[in-house]
């Protein structure tokens, strides 16, 4: 298997795995508990938040808060902070091309009546943080904009939007699950709110973080036992927590390595293509991106059917977030950048990671062409002077 499918899923790191094997048998007790078998776990988790703030630089007196994942850091974050604020104002900026694990808790806040306002972004796939300013008005108590997206891979200008946000009377919140581990995050950049993901550093599934700067107000949206600083009850993942602890100190040794590594071969890869292939466009900006994601846009083909050529040849990729390919409407990112249905259809995205080759990555440009030759002739869309030079050279 080719798999260039790392923004849906990663393999587990040794280190992670090694780190995470004790707690399962040996180290059983809750990290609560205050006799002895609570001792090792307690102390585990106390180790595993200082790996991740390291990661992020977080202060000593901000907060991280262990979670199930990104979806549930980013419904800590909107509900917890938009409901507290609920009596100074009821105003959330945000963007257009969120994740749906943003999208979705703002929708569920409009119906508790708050009014969300969706900044539009550039074709670049990037949103002006002057437009951002423009939307924040007295009665806005949140802004959150991610901190990369992870279809097109475009960086946001969360320092810049920053400046206009307040951690006390208007948090900004980032959601940096695409971004964590493949460029630097880090809490200087100035959101009061980060969204974190442990599968995404190679850590366990089902473990995110959300840190939490000093002075934000917010308020649980689970409630229980008081965990997690009273803001997440329930007993915590320690075994997980424990794998996304060791994953997080490695993304922090291994970032600028891992970066050259995934920049290369995403050069690599784009030259590659649009080299060979004619008709193809780059989905978000060329240099504002993370190293990992490669989106392209393919003339007269369908994504799909170009990711089915790919399954005979053991290849994995997609078409766009895993979170909504079993939908069949277009992606509301490429939407976003104004693409109409046809368009946003026709693009296939490839993302790599910290095990891709230049070997994999040169199959995948050797087997492209010949699929999107051979889908461009059969297409009603191609034109007919582009399908005659197929017939002619094929
Ligand atoms: N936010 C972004 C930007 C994502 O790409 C994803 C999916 N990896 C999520 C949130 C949701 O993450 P999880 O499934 O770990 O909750």
């Amino acid at each position: 298997m080719l798999y260039f499918d790392y923004g849906a899923g990663m393999p587990l790191a040794r280190e992670a795995f090694e780190a995470m094997e004790p707690f399962f048998f040996e180290h059983y007790g809750n990290p609560s508990s205050t006799h002895e078998c609570g001792t090792p776990a307690h102390e585990a988790l106390d180790r595993a938040r200082g790996q991740v703030a390291s990661l992020v630089g977080a202060g000593e007196k901000d907060r991280l808060i262990f979670t199930s994942g990104a979806t549930e850091a980013n419904n800590l974050a909107l509900k917890g902070v938009a409901r507290r604020a609920r009596k100074r104002g009821t105003h959330i900026v945000t963007t257009a091309i969120e994740h749906w694990a943003v999208n979705t808790p703002l929708k569920a806040l409009e119906t508790e009546g708050f009014t969300v306002t969706r900044v539009p972004v550039e074709p670049s796939g990037i949103v002006d943080a002057g437009a951002v300013r423009d939307a924040i008005t007295d009665e806005t108590v949140l802004v959150s904009v991610m901190y990369a997206n992870n279809e097109i891979g475009t960086l946001q200008p969360i320092s810049e939007i920053a400046a206009y946000t307040n951690p006390k009377t208007c948090p900004l919140h980032t959601d940096a699950t695409a971004a964590i581990g493949r460029v630097p995050v880090d809490a200087s950049c100035g959101a009061d709110l980060i969204t974190l993901s442990s599968n995404d550093i190679y850590g366990p599934k089902g473990v995110g973080a959300l840190y939490v700067r000093e002075g934000v107000r917010i308020e649980p949206v689970m409630h229980g036992g008081g965990q997690e600083y009273g803001l997440r009850s329930g007993t915590e993942n320690v075994p997980g927590i424990v794998g996304f602890g060791a994953a997080a100190e490695l993304a922090a040794r291994r970032l600028h390595e891992d970066m050259a590594h995934m920049r290369a071969l995403q050069e690599r890869l784009i030259d590659g293509i649009t080299a060979a292939i004619p008709a193809v466009h780059l989905n978000g900006d060329r240099e504002r991106r993370l190293p990992n994601n490669i989106n392209l846009r393919f003339d007269y083909v369908e994504g799909e059917s170009i990711l089915l050529s790919l399954r005979v040849y053991d290849v994995a990729a997609s078409t766009g977030s895993a979170c909504s390919s079993k939908t069949l409407a277009p992606s509301h990112v490429l939407s976003a950048l104004g693409q109409n249905n046809e368009e946003a259809h026709g693009s296939l995205q490839i993302n790599i990671g910290r095990h891709t080759t230049a070997a994999e990555v040169d199959i995948l440009v050797k087997k492209l062409p010949a699929i999107v030759r051979r889908l461009r002739l059969l297409s009603p869309l191609t034109p007919r002077d582009m399908q005659k030079e197929l017939e002619e050279s094929s």
